[in-house]
């Protein structure tokens, strides 16, 4: 994952070098130097922090579990990102999402630069009142660095809005008397987190394949027909096609089940969900699934879709009960991938069906099969750009905080999805005007601005 974020980001850099449009004052050598200094600053993280939380457990042991924070770029604004709770985070992958925090939100225009923590432990396998503790240390441990205006993390996988109170708390008893509303975002309500974090990310991913299907192809179809790119081509067969979209969706937890219920809803496009999938089990059926009926039953059954037809029965839903992995290979339209990481690569990318990818989850395809996909012409919506919508609303939460205003749900959604249309219109046009992927064109965009405030801040010598 680590290269295939520096390959793509250098690759950018290199077609910006050549490109003499692009920063016109820097020529010559001092150019080359510029873009030099840019391949350093973009591939290395600002600053590295590792601690060991000492932990005295229930059982009267005490551990040292490994923490860490890293704050990759903070040219945009303070450094913003989510602290991991997993066994198997590391070094490596902690800076590899702190770099694609700068990207996404460079991309979304949020006023933010790059940062991601993680602690290396299975949350499983503590109590509550250890995790309270954990937490507790994590800020005492990086206080002098975090703040609402220096580093302000959010939940990821293994955390949520219990563990961000916990910390904001002890934020707060660490620094009396100064703001800490917007110390960490992704709080509970009652505590300063804003309505509509929650579903905001699922949302968001919807809306990317939503608007890029429908809203932008109704405004720009003439501009479609007239374009040589095999993505013009594979967006107008869908557009033509009488029958609904058929779409499956792997990953049934926050991102995927919100992602399922919002095609479900559509009123924008005909669409049928076929396929959703879970860490246990696919559920088909051809004519759609009700998806309420499944986010109730795994609201009653930690999380878990029914696995049985007893359980398929309790749901009041009818399917067939296939392997969890066959969701990828369906015969659809669309594939939602809201899981996990490397879920389409080198050997199983060539059994995919689907003309268009959405990542709802960081990373799902690899590079090779990124590539294989695209010179077929499958659109894939990368993660940068669909998975957006969890910062855009953090940034919301952060905004209200501040000002001690709060917004209703509706406002959020409104304001989410704004942001997220205007990143679609500056994206889209280029994406359906030349040869390159979707994720390309996002890097791209976001090298430029970066590249752009670091040379106008007088970092590139
Ligand atoms: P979640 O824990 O709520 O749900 C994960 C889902 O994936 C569950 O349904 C689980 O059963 C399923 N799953 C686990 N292992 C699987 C496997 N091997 N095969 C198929 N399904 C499997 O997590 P989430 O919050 O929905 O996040 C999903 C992905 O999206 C993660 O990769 C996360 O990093 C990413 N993401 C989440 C957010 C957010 O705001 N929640 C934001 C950006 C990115």
């Amino acid at each position: 994952m680590i290269s295939q974020t520096r390959m793509i980001v250098q690759d950018s850099l290199d077609a910006l070098l050549e490109d003499t449009a692009f920063l016109p004052g820097l020529e010559g050598e001092a150019r080359k130097q510029a873009f030099t200094s840019l391949g350093a600053i973009l591939s290395t993280p600002n600053h590295l922090h590792k601690s060991f939380l000492r932990v005295a457990l229930e059982n009267g042991s005490v551990v040292r579990i490994p923490a860490f924070r890293v704050q990759h770029n903070n040219a945009l604004g303070p450094y913003k990102g989510g602290i991991r709770f997993h066994e198997s985070v590391n070094e490596d992958e902690v800076i590899n999402l702190a770099s694609l925090m700068t990207l996404k939100n460079a991309l979304h225009d949020v006023p933010y630069g790059g940062g991601k923590g993680g602690i290396v432990l299975d949350p499983r396998a503590y109590s509550e009142k250890e995790l309270h503790l954990i937490c507790k240390k994590y800020v005492q441990y990086f206080s002098d660095i975090l703040g609402p205006d220096k580093d302000i993390p959010a939940p990821d996988m293994g955390s949520g809005e219990r563990e961000m109170d916990w910390m904001m708390a002890e934020y707060k008893s660490i620094r009396p008397g100064q703001a800490y509303k917007g110390s960490f975002t992704g709080k509970s309500v009652i505590n300063g987190g804003s309505l509509g974090r929650r579903e905001a990310t699922g949302k968001g991913v919807y809306f990317t394949f939503r608007y890029l299907l429908h809203d932008f192809l109704q405004k720009q179809r003439e501009f479609l027909s007239n374009s040589e790119s095999l993505f013009a081509k594979n967006a107008l067969d869908y557009d033509n096609s009488a029958s609904p979209l058929t779409i499956a969706v792997q990953g049934f937890g926050n991102v995927g089940s919100v992602a399922a219920l919002e095609a479900y809803q559509c009123q924008h496009l005909q669409n049928k969900v076929v396929a959703v999938s879970d860490r246990n089990v696919t559920l088909f059926n051809a004519d759609g699934l009700d998806i309420p009926s499944l986010i109730k039953f795994t609201s009653l059954h930690g999380g878990d879709l029914p696995t049985t037809e007893l359980e398929l029965a309790e749901a009041n839903v009818k399917a067939v009960i296939q392997n969890r992995s066959d969701v990828l290979y369906l015969d659809v339209d669309v594939l939602f991938l809201a899981a996990l990481e490397d879920q389409i690569h080198d050997t199983n990318k060539g059994k995919i069906k689907a003309r268009i990818i959405v990542e709802g989850a960081n990373a799902p395809v690899t590079s090779e099969a990124d590539e294989y996909l695209s010179n077929k012409g499958v659109i894939v919506i990368p993660d940068i750009l669909a998975n957006a919508g969890g910062v855009i609303v953090s940034y919301l939460e952060w905004m209200q905080g501040r000002e001690t205003q709060f917004y209703s749900e509706e406002q959020v959604y409104r304001l989410l999805l704004e942001k997220m249309k205007n990143t679609m219109d500056t994206i889209l046009p280029a994406f359906f005007g030349d040869p390159h992927p979707l994720r390309q064109n996002c890097y791209i965009h976001s090298v430029m601005k970066l590249s752009t405030v670091l040379y106008r801040q007088g970092k590139l010598y």
